[in-house]
């Protein structure tokens, strides 16, 4: 829970903003109509804030007295405010407030509200500034900073590329072009061969008139371009928007490997790590083995006790399974059947199978439920394909249904 100071004295807006907190259940609000309460507010309790929205103009502080006050308590600072002035506006940025938001549409509010959200993951975030002037990395700086980023400098090419070698988890370069050594535009290329785009982010930087610069960085692969000089918020708007694709990114690319409701290794995402598991193992001459698990009378479960109680089971197992076997490769291939490859010879599969079983047994997923219970096939020999040694393992599933469940059958 992060609490929010909202110092704003019109109805109306606080009327918006409380709507939007009680959407909010990670963000508790705290009001303050005035200056003069925001001053009480801050005096005695300004270590509980996490951040401030505040209203530019108030009737004791009609000149953006409010964002001071906040700022001298280093509290990320959103604006509000009901006019729109540029030169108002550039100034408040480099200030070091984290945006200027105009009271003018439901969208507005809600960009404030993404801000809140960013500053939280942004300190996770880091950024490396590779410009050569110490004025333009400075301003970079300054205006980064207070969306509180973990931000590091280079001052060179060769100096960029040391530092993302020593710190390959750096989210996002912001590059010149114009560097003693290595130019920005060299430094794509370069990066571009060893990291994809949702593994470092790259907007160029140049101070080119003409922008053709600008095509050529994006079309070998930066992900966005800003020409010198530039204001303080298209940098900021920049940084916010790749940030937001790389994440979306990561969300689709999560939602397309993993099952929702276990967070296990989907059909496809489980083949596909599968044949790469394969192909080691055949370059190595090493054989595998692979199971295929089905819970027991599963239907029942969902027929007597409700389909959340059957969602429950599933989760409950797939958490001991990968619990029992945290170096396999596991997989939910639908419904309740699961797959696993592993390094393990057929007899200490089976063994920890059975060991498993004996865990299951005694897990609770839903109240007045039977006691878990699952049924495996399987397969241990030469890494050939993929199909055929799922195939194996799936015959030896059945024989176990059909043997009265509750057990493994690997020869
Ligand atoms: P057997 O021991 O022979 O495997 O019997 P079973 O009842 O486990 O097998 P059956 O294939 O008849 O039933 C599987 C059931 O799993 C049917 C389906 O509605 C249910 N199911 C599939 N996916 C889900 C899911 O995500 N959640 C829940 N709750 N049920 C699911
Ligand atoms: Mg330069
Ligand atoms: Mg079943
Ligand atoms: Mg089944």
């Amino acid at each position: 829970m992060r609490n929010i100071l909202v110092i704003e004295d019109s109805p109306l807006v606080l009327k918006i903003l409380e709507h939007l907190f009680r959407q909010e259940p990670d963000l508790q609000p705290l009001f303050c109509a005035s200056l003069a309460e925001a001053e009480v507010m801050l005096e005695t309790s300004a270590e509980l804030f996490f951040a401030a929205i505040v209203d530019l103009h108030l009737p004791d502080a009609p000149h953006g007295e409010s964002v001071d006050l906040v700022m001298r308590y280093r509290l990320p600072c959103i604006v509000l405010s009901g006019s729109y002035n540029e030169q108002r506006r550039d100034e408040l940025l480099l200030k070091g407030v984290v945006d200027y938001v105009l009271k003018e549409s439901q969208h507005s509010y809600e960009y404030a509200f993404r801000l809140l959200h960013r500053l939280e993951s942004n300190s996770q975030v880091k950024i490396l500034i590779a410009e050569d002037s110490d004025a333009t990395r400075h301003y970079i700086r300054h205006v980064l900073a207070p969306h509180r980023f973990q931000l590091i400098d280079a001052c060179d090419g060769d100096e960029t590329l040391r530092i993302l070698q020593q710190q390959p988890d750096i989210d996002l370069l912001v590059v010149d072009h114009s560097m003693p050594g290595l130019s920005g535009f060299e430094l794509v290329k370069l990066l571009r061969q060893q990291m994809k785009r949702n593994e470092l982010i790259i907007i160029g930087l140049s101070a080119d008139a003409k922008g053709s610069l600008n095509a050529k960085f994006i079309k070998h692969g930066a992900d966005d371009f800003l020409r010198k000089p530039f204001c303080p918020e298209e940098l900021n708007c920049r940084v916010i928007s790749t940030l937001e694709r790389r994440d979306l990114m990561r969300a689709l690319k999560q939602a397309a490997q993993f099952d929702a409701l276990t967070g296990l290794n989907n059909r496809r995402a489980f083949y596909e790590h599968g044949l790469e598991q394969i192909r080691r193992a055949q370059r190595g001459n090493q054989p595998l083995s692979v199971a295929m698990l089905d819970l027991d009378l599963f239907k029942r479960i969902n027929d007597e006790h409700g389909h959340a109680s059957g969602d429950s089971a599933l989760v409950v197992f797939a958490r001991a399974l990968a619990a029992a076997f945290p170096d396999a490769l596991l997989g939910r291939l639908g419904g309740e059947e699961f797959a696993l490859l592993s390094a393990l010879d057929g007899a200490a599969l089976a063994a920890a199978l059975d060991q498993l079983r004996r865990t299951c047994a005694g897990l609770h997923y839903a109240t007045g439920a039977p006691p878990l219970s699952f049924s495996a096939g399987i397969h241990h020999g030469a890494a050939e394909d993929l199909e055929s040694l799922l195939h194996q393992a799936d015959l030896r599933l059945y024989q176990a249904k059909r043997r009265g469940r509750g057990l493994s059958i690997w020869q």
